[in-house]
């Protein structure tokens, strides 16, 4: 990869964006949505379990009104289930939340697709639930006007939160559901689940010759992850190439928003707010 492919992210924080749990969900989005804006970033994503504790439309406007834009919405309700009334119960609750990403102006609706349902041991069975829930649900963002992102997670997660565990897994069945290409059907790359996957380069070369690619979410893997789900680490602490992952995804055509996605129980979600958003403000222009 040639340094001229990659644009330094130094002075664009307009094109950063910053997921609400990085800041572990400690205040009511309204407050949140103030510390980004002023901490100079461009764009939020917010949860649904902050936005739907409020009135989405007020929320919508105050975005907006703040400058910033909403690089996606998190997340799905997982879909697999045994008992088929649960399944469609699923499949209602994303309906709806497609609707709240709708007036937020989302650039997608982030999509993490569940694991085996407790009891179960069929792993493909699960899988074509998704592709089922998925098809039924892109219709619905069609009509809405919100692109669904599939998120494969790190396998570790097969179980118990996402059946779908690489980029080429996730191209595939977007090849297969949405073979036409409409637009409302990608992907989103997070550095913390597809950094150690061989494949990734040329995946994130189809996927942007497919023009699939919709989010890319940054952290980093710490070398010594304590808790896999709660103990990601800040962009520049940890064992990721993060520049050199930027520069294939933007080789590829994409050119939204870079979105810190942070879980960190123990040490990020400990610490001031705002001094938060200056560590992240700082690592972007210096380390991704
Ligand atoms: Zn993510």
């Amino acid at each position: 990869m040639s340094i001229a492919s990659v644009r330094n992210l130094d002075g664009q924080l307009k094109r950063c964006s910053i997921n609400t749990a990085t800041l572990g969900h400690r205040e009511p989005l309204r407050i949140t949505v103030d510390r980004i804006a002023r901490a100079g970033f461009g764009a939020i994503a917010p949860w649904r379990s902050e936005v739907e504790a409020g009135d989405v439309h007020a929320l919508s406007r105050q975005i907006r009104d703040a400058g910033l834009s909403v690089s996606g919405y998190c997340r799905s309700t997982y879909l697999p289930a045994l008992d088929p009334e649960e399944r469609r119960a699923n499949i209602e609750a994303n309906k709806r939340a497609l609707q709240d990403a709708a007036v937020l102006g989302a650039r997608c609706f982030v999509m993490v697709v569940g694991g085996i349902p407790v009891g179960s041991r069929d792993l493909e069975g699960a899988r074509a639930q998704v592709r089922d829930g998925v098809a039924e649900l892109l219709a619905v963002a069609q009509d809405v006007g919100v692109p669904l992102a599939l998120e494969p997670l790190h396998p570790v997660y097969a179980a118990n939160r996402s059946v779908l565990n690489s980029l080429g897994q996730a191209l595939q069945w977007c090849e297969a559901l949405d073979p036409h290409g409409t637009g409302f059907l990608g992907v989103a790359i997070d550095a913390y689940h597809c950094w150690w996957d061989p494949d990734l380069g040329p995946q994130i070369a189809a996927a942007g010759q497919a023009r699939r690619i919709l989010a890319y979410h940054v952290c980093d893997w710490l070398h010594d992850t304590r808790d896999v789900l709660l103990d990601r680490g800040m962009m520049g602490d940890g064992v990721i190439d993060l520049p050199g992952l930027r520069g294939q995804v933007e080789a590829a055509g994409y050119v939204g928003p870079v979105e810190v996605e942070i879980f960190s129980k123990d040490n990020w979600w400990k610490k001031d707010v705002d001094d938060v958003l200056s560590v992240c403000a700082h690592r972007l222009q210096t380390v991704c």
